[in-house]
C-alpha cells in the first residue's frame, strides 16, 4: 500500500482510505484510528443576540441562546472537533465564525461508519426551530444543519433521547480473521 494516498489527522495518524484494501503489520495503528469518523452536534451558545459576517452566507442575525450545528468528519473525527472547540483558527466553514462569537461551546461526537449528519439534522429539525437557511449545508439539499434552543440542550430529555438513539448504531464492525472493512449498509 501506498503510504501517500493515505489521508493523515491532525494527530500524525495515518488512515486507510474508505474502501482501500488492506492493512498491513504496520499499519496496525491506522487501523485503530479507523473507528475515528461519524457525525456530531456542536452546541453554541451566545448570550446577546448578534449579527455576525458568516463566509459567503453573507451578515446573519443569531438570536441569544443555544445554537446547535449537525456536522460530520469520516476520517479524524477526534480532530475535527477538537478544531471546532478551539475559538483561533483560520476561518473555514460557516460554523467558524459563529464559534469565534460563541461565549461557549461543546461537541458530541457520535462514531458511525456512515455519514449520517444530514439525518442527525432532520432529527434536530423535529425538535428544535430552523436557524439560519443554508447554514453549514452547501454540499446537501437541508435547508439548514443550524437549530437553535432558548435553553441549554443539555437540560433536554429530547436532546438526550436524540444523542442516545445515534448512538445506539455500532460504529464499525469487525469481522474477525480477516481484513477489517466497513460495514455495507
Ligand atoms: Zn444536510
Amino acid at each position: 500500500m501506498r503510504r501517500s494516498v493515505l489521508p493523515r489527522c491532525r494527530t500524525g495518524r495515518v488512515l486507510p482510505r474508505v474502501g482501500s484494501s488492506a492493512a498491513t503489520s504496520q499499519d496496525r495503528l491506522a487501523i485503530d484510528t479507523r473507528e475515528d469518523r461519524g457525525s456530531y452536534v456542536v452546541i453554541l451558545r451566545l448570550r446577546l443576540t448578534r449579527r455576525i459576517r458568516v463566509g459567503r452566507l453573507g451578515v446573519v442575525s443569531f438570536l441569544d441562546g443555544w445554537h446547535l450545528y449537525a456536522g460530520s468528519a469520516m476520517a479524524c473525527l477526534s480532530a475535527r472537533i477538537g478544531r471546532h472547540l478551539r475559538r483561533r483558527k483560520k476561518l473555514h466553514w460557516h460554523i467558524d465564525y459563529l464559534r469565534e462569537r460563541a461565549d461557549e461551546v461543546a461537541a458530541f461526537p457520535m462514531p458511525s461508519s456512515r455519514r449520517r449528519e444530514c439525518e442527525l439534522a432532520g432529527a434536530l429539525a423535529k425538535i428544535f426551530p430552523a436557524g439560519p437557511q443554508g447554514f453549514g449545508c452547501s454540499d446537501c439539499a437541508c435547508p439548514t444543519h443550524l437549530y437553535h434552543s432558548a435553553d441549554d440542550p443539555r437540560r433536554l430529555r429530547a436532546f438526550h433521547l436524540l444523542l442516545e438513539r445515534f448512538r445506539a448504531e455500532p460504529p464499525i464492525t469487525f469481522t474477525q480473521g480477516r481484513r477489517p472493512g466497513l460495514r455495507r449498509e
